[in-house]
């Protein structure tokens, strides 16, 4: 049908990590009460579309990962679209909008989705609406949401200029208001949800003692908001008077049964994803007892599995929700005494969802092992959860936090905070969302990644990884935590954790953790040895350097004759005598000459008794300290820059550092400095292994 046809869109994700496609999958919902009909595909599946005479609008959601690669989804699209043989009129019948997805702690911000909105601009396919980039280091929703409200009045003008331009389907324009028109009740229904929040907001005025004395004289007002502090359950004004807009009400598509019949208790998850499950051999705790951050080496064996990594590599290691968060979440939804239920969950009928990812297992083993339960909620959740709320205040308050108006709020206390489900739970005790709710919002538990800290030359069968203990301090909306991975890890293996250079006690106790390989495609030694390296990595930033070092060590006892290349190390820490990581390994390897410099800083040790002025505090002033040789392995001998650790702070002063060091060296402006930097960025010589 000619109509029909006018009104539907194609959308397109890369996904890395999901989140690419859940933005997809809320267009493709939202689509049919704009008036739309919408059909979706991961970009991995070529055979779903054809975009070489694809004549409908096209909506990609594309996520960044590693380097600023597209996600391993698009690769293949991406090769596709890159060949060369391509006419650059190829795409001139394409008409699209592209929503780019990145962090910019990392470098290369959104570089999946802009390698791909370029390379369409070459082949001549033309946007309908302005590319978005949004961020996720301050948040996807400050650029998503506003992003998908204007794409529906860009895909209305995009579908009634077609229509115009067309003469044959001189009806279409027609045909296009009455797909509007059918969905006017899609429309009202917003209208009657807009009625209903005003009602709520009413309500809550008459429930709110406080509200009646804000409003009944204005000289209270400013009284009362001097004194009252906005807080998770509570605004103030303008917001706590403010009228609002909410996000429509997300469809619900998941009808999930627990059946009564008792599972089996599940240890883990099957390994059908890749992942094995290895013994640890080894935990040795790398810093003193009065360390700012404890750092743990786990040592695993990986020998039975015959897994292999080369330094730089590293390892996904799976770790389960808190038990006692578990079993909080099920007693404030009542479902205590179902969670060896097993768990059934299917699409509603009704539903546009294409599919769904299978679950199987109990509700106790499926809130341990397969949902982020610590996830803070995103505003389709909050908004989601009011409907499930008795309480007028409360439900005021979660609407507020879903609205426009009060992005502030939801900001400081639910994305910031890490406000999850649980402490939004507690503190709006008469929410009571369904499981179904649940499943549909929370995101699938991600494995954490770790880098491999030793050489399989020197420990065959084995790998070791280093962590930080991730501590969360108490805040008004959520007691003190741990994170997730480091904080379960810490505690299981705390009856075989020993402290450094103390041997363990054999007391024929294993452990085990589900880990996977995490390949990297760049990040190793140069295949030349005689190539020179700068190595930065702070604190357990230097866990692949010690699998680099360990590597050379053995290559170079192997082969004596042999050229190779300077080794750099700018490490850092808090305190040499509390934190400064494999300190006895990394000065053997100064001895021996594997390592050429060992340059090291602590940031918070007093000066010495000389009282050195302006010591070096960070990585970054070594790194200017000794500017002419990094700048001349770089820009004269051809070598390779690795930077790994921290890359909210870390990673971003060594890039401006370096843009520094290249500007000096050539003499050159910042913006030059900027190309040279990105030009070793596509040699693969400066490379990256960064994580906030
Ligand atoms: P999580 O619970 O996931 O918390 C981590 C982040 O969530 C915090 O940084 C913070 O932004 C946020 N957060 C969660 N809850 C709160 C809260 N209550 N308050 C404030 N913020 C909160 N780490 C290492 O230690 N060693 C490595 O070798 C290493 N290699 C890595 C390699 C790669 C390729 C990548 C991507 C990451 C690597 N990481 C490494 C990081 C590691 O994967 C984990 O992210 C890290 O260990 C924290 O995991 P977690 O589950 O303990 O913390």
């Amino acid at each position: 049908m000619p109509c029909e046809v006018a009104a539907r869109f194609l959308i397109l994700y890369g996904s890395q990590r999901g989140q690419a496609q859940s933005i997809a999958e809320e267009i493709c919902q939202q689509a049919a009460e704009h008036g739309f009909t919408a059909d979706i595909s991961c970009l991995s599946n070529q055979h779903n579309y054809n975009l070489d005479s694809e004549i409908r609008p096209v909506v990609f959601m594309v996520s960044t990962t590693g380097d600023g690669d597209p996600p391993d989804t698009a690769q293949k699209f991406v090769r596709k679209i890159k060949n060369k043989s391509l006419p650059h009129h190829h795409f001139s019948h394409l008409r699209y909008a592209l929503l780019a997805l990145g962090d910019t702690n990392y470098a290369n911000f959104c570089n999946g989705g802009k390698t791909i909105d370029s390379r369409l601009q070459q082949l001549g396919a033309k946007h309908f609406y302005p590319t978005g980039h949004a961020d996720d280091g301050t948040g996807l929703e400050v650029v998503v949401d506003p992003w998908i409200e204007g794409l529906w009045d860009a895909l209305k003008k995009t579908f009634s200029s077609m229509a115009t331009s067309d003469q044959q389907d001189a009806d279409l324009s027609d045909c296009t208001q009455d797909n509007f028109h059918k969905t006017a009740s899609g429309q009202e229904k917003n209208k009657s949800d807009l009625e209903v929040d005003l009602h709520l907001l009413k309500l809550s005025e008459a429930d709110s003692q406080k509200g009646k004395e804000i409003k009944s004289d204005s000289s209270d007002v400013e009284t009362l908001s001097t004194v009252l502090v906005a807080s998770l359950k509570q605004s103030v004004p303008p917001l706590s008077q403010s009228a609002l807009s909410v996000p429509a009400l997300p469809a619900s598509y998941l009808e999930v049964r627990l059946e009564q019949v008792s599972t089996e208790r599940e240890p883990v998850p099957s390994d059908k994803d890749g992942y094995h499950e290895v013994s640890i051999s080894k935990a040795v705790q790398l810093t003193q007892d009065d360390a700012v951050k404890a750092a743990i080496l786990l040592e695993l064996d990986i020998s039975e599995q015959n897994l292999a990594y080369q330094p730089g590599d590293g390892f996904d290691i799976l770790c389960p929700n808190r038990a006692s968060e578990v079993e909080e979440l099920l007693l404030r939804l009542d479902l205590q005494t179902r969670k060896n239920c097993a768990v059934q969950v299917n699409l509603l009928k009704n539903s546009s969802k294409k599919g769904i990812a299978a679950v199987n297992g109990s509700l106790q083993f499926i809130l341990t092992w397969c949902l982020e339960i610590r996830s803070a909620p995103k505003k389709a959740f909050v908004r989601a959860l009011v409907d499930f709320t008795q309480n007028g205040s409360e439900k005021r308050r979660l609407l507020e936090l879903c609205s426009k108006e009060g992005s502030a709020d939801y900001n400081s206390f639910v994305r910031d905070a890490n406000v999850c489900l649980l402490d939004l739970l507690r503190a709006f005790p008469s929410c009571l969302p369904p499981l179904s709710l649940l499943f549909e919002h929370l995101p699938k538990l991600q494995p954490r990644a770790y880098s491999a800290a030793s050489s399989s030359l020197q420990h065959p069968g084995k790998v070791n990884l280093v962590f930080n203990v991730v501590e969360f301090p108490a805040r008004p909306e959520h007691p003190a935590r741990k994170g997730l991975c480091t904080g379960w890890l810490a505690g299981h293996v705390s009856s075989i954790l020993r402290p450094l250079g103390t041997v363990p006690a054999s007391d024929g106790l294993i452990l085990a953790v589900h880990v996977r390989p995490r390949p990297s495609s760049t990040f190793h030694l140069p295949a030349d040895p005689s190539v020179p390296v700068v190595m930065v990595g702070p604190g357990t930033g230097v866990a692949p350097f010690i699998g680099f070092l360990q590597q050379r060590e053995k290559e170079r006892e192997a082969n004596r004759e042999a050229t190779f290349g300077e080794m750099w190390l700018f490490f850092g820490c808090r305190h040499k005598d509390k934190d400064f990581l494999f300190r006895e390994e990394l000065e053997r390897f100064a001895h021996n000459g594997t390592l050429s410099h060992l340059i090291v800083c602590f940031s918070r040790d007093e000066p010495d008794a000389a009282g050195t002025v302006n010591r070096p505090t960070y990585v970054q002033h070594n790194l200017r300290l000794h500017a002419k040789n990094v700048a001349s392995i770089l820009l004269k001998d051809k070598g390779s820059l690795y930077v790994c650790g921290d890359a909210k702070n870390m990673a971003k002063d060594v890039n401006d550092t370096l843009l520094e060091i290249i500007g000096n060296e050539l003499q050159i402006d910042k913006l030059d400095a900027m190309k040279t930097v990105a030009g070793l960025r596509e040699e693969k010589r400066y490379l990256q292994d960064i994580w906030s």
